[in-house]
């Protein structure tokens, strides 16, 4: 008995739910998306991600028990499939009360935390001594986390999928309910899998208003400084970040960054750009040579991308729209990749319930 499954969207959160349902041969899938790997806009959040693992989900919630799940699948990819485009980094990470109601702080508030719920998952951790801090900083932790090239790892499932059967289309949607009519068998879908990301706000049959971007400004250079680094806060703004992250395999160097609530501006500010890369070198100054600004910093492109947040957090959630099967999974913010294992498991779930309920009303 075969499964006839239509994803919509070609992000993280769609092709994570793909590759795993692709896996069971009685699943049909076809994944329909405007966007795919290789394109960069600012309709697609995706790529623009570092991506690293810096859990932020509250304790005790959803969003930290996804996070918690996801953890042992990037490690197995790191570990196993290096195809993939992931890697192990040392990473460090500051904490400076100062920031607490900051829009940085706030986001960052359980990463910063001198004893966060991730002490148990994360390999390595360890609270850095007091001494060893720089002046203005209140705690500070290291461990050792991953950094997904998404160049790579966006193609790389995209490539499973296809090696498991799932047909990949391009496609404009304009009413969710249509992709029903889109899987490649020619038969109605028995269940469609939304994965829009922040296009959920407008896209018909879902148009969630609880969505709204944090945009995210990016400087990607060439220089490699070594461990990854995040802080709590800047100087600069309430809603200026500071984090530094290599890519694997010559992904480059991300420096971040800004977390820019309700901003849609899909250009880059040149002033912006500016001040991530002053406070990345002061941060880390092995980023450049000695007594080198920003000029030592060999700039491969500017970008910015838009974190679909959500009121209330992702929705992850079953629905019947037009007399269609829909699971929704989107608004993830600036967690999808740290989270995309365990969101896609409990929309993958919630698509098993969804199939079984079909098959009993046929009886
Ligand atoms: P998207 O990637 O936006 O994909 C949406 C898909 O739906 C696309 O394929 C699009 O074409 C398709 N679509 C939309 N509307 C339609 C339609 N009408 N018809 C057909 N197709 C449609 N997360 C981390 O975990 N770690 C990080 O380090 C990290 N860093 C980030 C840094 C930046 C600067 C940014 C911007 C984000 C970062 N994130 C990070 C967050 C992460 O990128 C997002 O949470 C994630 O990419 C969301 O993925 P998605 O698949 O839900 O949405």
């Amino acid at each position: 008995m075969s499964n006839n499954i239509v994803i919509v969207g070609a992000g993280v959160s769609g092709l994570t739910v793909a590759y795993i349902l692709s896996q069971d041969q009685n699943n049909k899938v076809t994944v329909l998306a405007k966007h795919m790997p290789g394109d960069y806009d600012i309709e697609y959040a995706s790529p623009w991600a570092g991506a690293n693992y810096m859990p932020v989900g509250k304790g005790g919630s959803d969003h930290q028990a996804w996070e918690t799940a996801t953890w042992p699948a990037l490690r197995d990819l790191t570990e196993n499939h290096p195809e993939a485009g992931i890697h192990f980094r040392d990473t460090l990470i500051y904490n400076r009360t100062k920031d607490q109601g900051s829009a940085t702080g706030q986001w960052f508030s359980e990463l910063t935390q001198a004893n966060p719920w991730y002490e148990d998952v994360v390999p390595d951790f360890e609270a850095m001594p007091q001494e060893r801090l720089a002046p203005g900083i209140d705690n500070g932790q290291k461990f050792t986390s991953v950094c997904i090239n998404t160049a790579i790892y966006l193609p790389w499932l995209v490539g499973q999928c296809v090696k498991n059967g799932a047909v990949f289309k391009r496609a404009v949607l304009k009413h969710i309910a249509d992709a029903a009519d889109a899987h490649n068998s020619g038969q109605k879908a028995d269940v469609v899998v939304n994965c829009t990301g922040l296009s959920s706000k407008t896209l018909g049959g879902v148009e969630d208003e609880k969505l709204y971007p944090a945009r995210g400004q990016i400087v990607i250079v060439r220089n490699d400084p070594g461990p990854m680094v995040s802080v709590s806060g800047t100087d600069d703004g309430d809603d200026e970040a500071l984090y530094i992250m290599t890519r694997a395999a010559g992904g480059g160097t991300i420096l971040g960054g800004s977390y820019q609530k309700h901003n849609w501006d899909a250009l880059p500010d040149p002033n912006l750009a500016t001040r991530i890369m002053k406070r990345a070198i002061a941060a880390s100054p092995s980023l450049v040579g000695k007594g080198q600004g920003i000029e030592g910093l060999d700039i491969i492109r500017h970008g910015v991308g838009l974190r679909p947040l959500r009121d209330g957090g992702p929705r992850i959630e079953r629905e019947v729209v037009n007399g269609v099967n829909l699971v929704h999974n989107y608004g993830h913010g600036g967690f999808g990749y740290q989270a995309s294992f365990g969101c896609a498991e409990a929309a993958v779930s919630l698509v098993k319930e969804a199939l079984q309920s079909k098959l009993r009303a046929k009886l």
